[in-house]
């Protein structure tokens, strides 16, 4: 049976992104999952709590320590270890059936097409911003696409990585203090906001960096889903603060300034529960007449030895739009 929590919350756990204080505890874990990081850290002393949200159904994810201690020194390691290259090279080489990325890429290239507005865009290329690149295969992908990727990660070995394996440019930094971004057309976090303690603020964040027209598109664990095939799943695993639910996605949407344009759960081809969103500016010009769909070109992948010149963003511009 479900217990409230009424003793006193701190942090990320005091308020739920709906604004609800109270919670049932879902379930306590004494031992990691199966399939979670490990951390050696924390041998003899782990201890987490997943506690759901009555009014909306968001997890918040009490990790019984700071994540920051966890993340220090050793993150990417215990993650990927020496094999960073290896597990780019893996994904980029995955069957489309069977790749979350590709189904990433298309459904924003798809998206994109229908939806993105951009007043000058003729002479240019979309440009696009990731924001937490991890691995990179993703920035490397909408590359291939034809869009002007820059990769942001505040890891110094994950944003090296996006620059020499996926050859787009990097910027390592904190996005909540990143100066000089500029202005894009297309923000990503895919997986990202269920790390941070406030992803309201840090998807606010995006709304000074759009261009007029632009979007936003995220990511984020369907904790909602997840949560009928009980505590093993990966959306509830350590490094996860939130696991969210379709309710939560549109107020913490709402709540950041932006207007949702749509929202979505879906189960990815690796059979994570995903609820994915695009959202844009809500004073954005919505008269058909004034709005103007921005072709994304689609180029044939270039062979990996051309990518770092056919993507050098110093070249004249060769993908304008038709
Ligand atoms: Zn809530």
């Amino acid at each position: 049976m479900a217990e409230s929590a009424e003793a006193v919350r701190t942090g990320h756990l005091a308020r739920c992104l709906c604004g609800g204080q109270r919670f049932d505890l879902a379930w306590t874990y004494d031992t990691p999952p199966e399939g979670e990081t490990r951390f050696p850290d924390l041998d003899g002393r782990y201890h987490r709590e997943v506690w759901r949200c009555t009014a909306c159904g968001h997890h918040l994810i009490d990790p019984g320590v700071e994540l920051e201690e966890l993340y220090t020194g050793g993150y990417a390691e215990a993650t990927y270890g020496d094999r960073m290259r290896e597990t780019f090279e893996r994904i980029t080489a995955l069957p489309p059936e069977k790749s979350d990325n590709h189904g990433r890429v298309k459904r924003i290239t798809a998206f994109a097409e229908e939806w993105l507005w951009v007043p000058d865009a003729e002479g240019r290329r979309p440009r696009a911003l990731d924001v937490g690149s991890g691995l990179a295969v993703f920035p490397w992908a909408l590359a291939g696409e034809g869009w002007s990727v820059t990769a942001l990660d505040p890891d110094p070995r994950q944003a090296e990585l996006a620059r020499t394996l996926a050859c787009v440019p990097t910027v390592c930094a904190d996005f909540m203090t990143a100066d000089g971004l500029g202005k894009f057309d297309l923000i990503t976090l895919n997986k990202v906001l269920e790390h941070v303690p406030d992803p309201t603020m840090m998807l606010t964040r995006t709304t000074s960096l759009l261009e007029v027209g632009g979007m936003v598109y995220i990511e984020v664990p369907d904790g909602e889903a997840a949560a009928e095939d009980g505590p093993g799943r990966e959306e509830f695993f350590i490094e996860h603060l939130h696991a969210f639910s379709l309710t939560s996605v549109g107020l913490m949407i709402a709540s950041s300034g932006l207007a949702a344009l749509r929202v979505e759960r879906l189960r990815e081809p690796s059979g994570k529960y995903t609820i994915v969103a695009f959202c844009g500016l809500p004073d954005l010009p919505n008269r058909d007449e004034e709005r103007r769909a921005l072709r994304v070109l689609v180029h044939e992948r270039p062979a990996t030895a051309q990518a770092a010149a056919w993507l050098d963003l110093d070249e004249p511009d060769r993908s304008a739009p038709a």
